[in-house]
């Protein structure tokens, strides 16, 4: 801050004068006596009436050199003031205001951010009155306006647990609890706070944040492992118990075929799954590289009708399809489409009777090129659709498997497609058929 000195140093010469003035007065006064004392004493002044008129002079002098002074400081005075009230007392009242206003601010803005905070926050008094709430833990613990106190909140869930308990924790520690709140689960962290000085216990804290995603994901994974662990042991039970009923008899050679046979579907079966998942890992972590390039969806189409030529045939089923002209390029990773095709194109051949009609129409709407592949199959039934893209969900276990199917055909169909910046929709009806839509971006 740039501070003017200039009226400082006026009062500092206005001052010094006044000293000057001040000295002059009391040497004019000392010489005036002393010049009255000395006339008095070599008998110069013998008149009173001289005395006094000497002395009448020396009031005037005196009077004068004293109005001026007492003027001065007078104004002097006035300036002093002027100047600290301008120079201090008002800067001082200034940063006064302006450290209110920024503590204000301060807490407005953790008044804000409590408010918009996406974990709950609650603050209870040393006897468990609820001193500051926020909106998110007033939705994440359903909490009324009835409730005022810990107990209030907390013993509706039937914790174990007491403002007593929590106060006394040791300092630095907190307890953490999961609550189920409806149908939502929740962690509420209880951490105790002390007061600076005394270190004595004020209150405590509660931090509330939803979790249900995480437990939900959690119980995702430990299913997935629970189903990726049962999809291989069926085929590895099946493997060793062939092979050991070879191994310890004797068979003729079109029984050792058949079970051979069956080993090694069991395996391929095997070998599919793992590639299944392998590709799911990939998708999953990113580790895929996606290697977009502009190509013809409906070319790809006939490509993929072609290489499912001998299943087609073998179940007697006819495969028309059907492109529209001018459908613009599609841009996407071609190897990655070609899997999406061959996964829907496989459950219609799979899923549909001996001598089936499967349709598959390639066009275009808006910015997107789709491919629509319908079958006159078994259909799905309504309640199943909703789960048809997760991981090893299939309508009928044994049916599935006995086609060979892994139950990840979808959910990687679905993955692929959330790369590619595609999507896929599937209606179906039981006894009726399965359309498939598959929407593709065109550059
Ligand atoms: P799967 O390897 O079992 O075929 P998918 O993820 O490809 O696994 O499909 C999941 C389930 O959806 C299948 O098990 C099947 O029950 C059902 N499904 C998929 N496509 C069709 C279809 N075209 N017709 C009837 N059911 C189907």
């Amino acid at each position: 801050m740039k501070t003017n000195k200039k009226p400082l140093t006026i009062i500092v010469i206005v001052f010094a004068l006044e000293l000057i003035l001040v000295g002059i007065l009391g040497i004019v006064f000392r010489n005036n006596i002393n010049m009255i004392y000395n006339d008095i004493e070599t008998g110069e002044l013998q008149d009173i009436n001289q005395v006094k008129e000497e002395c009448i002079e020396l009031r005037k002098t005196v009077n004068i050199l004293l109005t001026t002074i007492m003027g001065l400081y007078v104004v002097t005075t006035i300036f002093l003031t002027i100047y600290l009230s301008k120079m201090v007392i008002y800067p001082y009242k200034k940063m006064l205001e302006s450290r209110e206003k920024k503590e204000k601010a301060e807490e407005t803005e953790i008044k804000t951010k409590l408010l918009h905070m996406s974990e709950g926050i609650i603050a209870f008094d040393i006897n468990g009155k609820i001193d500051l709430i926020n909106p998110a833990a007033k939705l994440l613990l359903k909490i009324s306006p009835e409730d005022f106190t810990f107990e209030d909140i907390f013993n509706k869930f039937k914790l174990n647990l007491n403002m007593e308990k929590l106060i006394y924790l040791e300092e630095l520690a907190s307890l953490e609890q999961r609550i189920e709140v409806e149908d939502k689960t929740v962690k509420v962290l209880f951490s105790p706070f002390r007061n600076e000085e005394t270190n004595k216990p004020e209150g405590i804290i509660a931090v509330i944040q939803d979790i249900t995603e995480n437990v939900q994901l959690d119980t995702m994974r430990k299913e997935f492992v629970a189903d990726v662990s049962h999809e291989l042991k069926t085929p590895i039970t099946t493997i060793m118990g062939y092979a050991d009923t070879l191994l310890e008899g004797e068979y003729d050679k079109k029984t050792e075929k058949e079970f051979l046979n069956v080993i090694s579907s069991e395996a391929r079966r095997m070998a599919r799954l793992v590639t299944d998942l392998l590709d799911l890992s990939r998708l999953d972590n990113n580790k895929k590289r996606i290697k977009k390039t502009s190509f013809d969806l409906g070319d790809l189409a006939k490509e993929c009708t072609q290489k499912l030529a001998i299943e087609t045939k073998k179940k007697g089923h006819s495969v028309e399809c059907f492109v529209t002209a001018d459908v613009p390029p599609v841009y996407a990773d071609k190897d990655d489409i070609q899997r999406v095709i061959l996964n829907i194109l496989t459950n219609s051949i799979k899923y549909t009777p001996d001598g089936g009609n499967i349709k598959i129409y390639v066009g275009f709407v808006y910015s997107d090129a789709y491919i629509k592949i319908i079958d006159n199959g078994i259909g799905i039934p309504e309640e199943d659709l909703n789960r048809i893209f997760e991981r090893f969900y299939r309508v009928d276990k044994s049916r599935s498997r006995e086609m060979g199917g892994t139950g990840l055909g979808l959910s990687i169909a679905k993955e692929i497609l959330d790369k590619n910046g595609g999507s896929i929709d599937l209606k179906s009806k039981v006894n009726e058929g399965t359309e498939v839509v598959v929407k593709i971006p065109t550059k």
